[in-house]
């Protein structure tokens, strides 16, 4: 009786999808034995782990990363046009767009860039500018005060520390005011067209459920994702990430029907009917 039930549970996971199955027996438990997986895996006596691991098509602990670059492909080609959603010209635009995005729809900076850039083309406009008139511009986008401030005294650092152009590391980067890593990331990856990985509260949400972090902390995340993907595609996986987040996996009610990744999600496969 306890081996028919045995077998009815190998069956059942059997047929999940590869990831869920994934899930059950991580890499860490494939790596942690080195010569034979025997007794690494839920007790069952008729269970052959090495004979099931390998019929699953895991072998290696580098699984996840074929699991980001599925997902990756499966959202490439749906998000063929994602980009960056706020308007700029320049690296110093989108420094300071980004800077004005917190806390605020990117349709709503955009406005506001809008007769901002048109009215204060180069660094030097903006280091003749007081908060107060600043402020008056950006005063729509909310946190206006703090916004203001940083923009004009990274526009100063800028100048003074970095010859007038926008630095290109990440560490000079948040040095500036008002920029940390995400900001960062964005700049880099955008706007200069270099590795960068921004993680915004899409791509938290989104890669803890797909599965390929459990980590909450975006430095963390960047971190893990950024192992996963090429660098050169990091900051094109982020913005699907994004894009897909603000169009199918919402925060509150992913649409999993509609979703090119439900197979090789683990939040989907979590909660599919046995
Ligand atoms: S299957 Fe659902 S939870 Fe998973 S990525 Fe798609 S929409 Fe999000």
């Amino acid at each position: 009786m306890r081996h028919l039930e045995e077998n009815r549970v190998l069956d059942w996971i059997a047929s999940r999808p590869l990831f869920f199955r994934y899930m059950l027996f991580p890499p860490s438990v494939v790596a942690s034995s080195s010569s034979s997986l025997e007794g690494t895996y839920p007790s069952c006596s008729s269970f052959s782990s090495q004979k099931f691991l390998s019929g699953m098509g895991i072998s290696k602990p580098d699984d996840l990363q074929s699991l980001a670059s599925l997902v990756f492909k499966q959202l490439k080609k749906r998000y063929p046009d994602a980009h960056c959603e706020l308007d700029f010209s320049s690296p110093m635009e989108l420094l300071f767009a980004t800077i004005l995005s917190a806390q605020c729809t990117d349709v709503r900076v955009n406005l506001v860039t809008k007769v901002m850039f048109a009215r204060y083309k180069k660094l030097n406009d903006y280091l003749k500018l007081t908060q107060k008139q600043l402020e008056e511009i950006i005063h729509s986008t909310g946190f206006y005060r703090n916004k203001a401030e940083n923009i004009l005294k990274a526009a100063r650092m800028i100048k003074e520390q970095f010859d007038g152009e926008v630095p290109k590391s990440m560490e000079e980067l948040v040095l500036l005011p008002g920029v940390g890593r995400k900001t960062a990331n964005v700049v880099l990856g955008n706007g200069f067209n270099l590795p960068g990985l921004p993680v915004d509260t899409h791509v938290i949400r989104l890669s803890n459920r797909i599965g390929l972090t459990t980590q909450q902390d975006p430095v963390k995340i960047e971190s893990e994702l950024c192992a996963l993907i090429p660098p050169k595609e990091w900051a094109r996986f982020s913005l699907t990430l994004i894009f897909h987040g603000r169009q199918i996996c919402k925060a509150r009610k992913p649409e999993c029907g509609k979703c090119p990744v439900a197979r090789s999600c683990n939040y989907y496969n979590l909660q599919a009917p046995l």
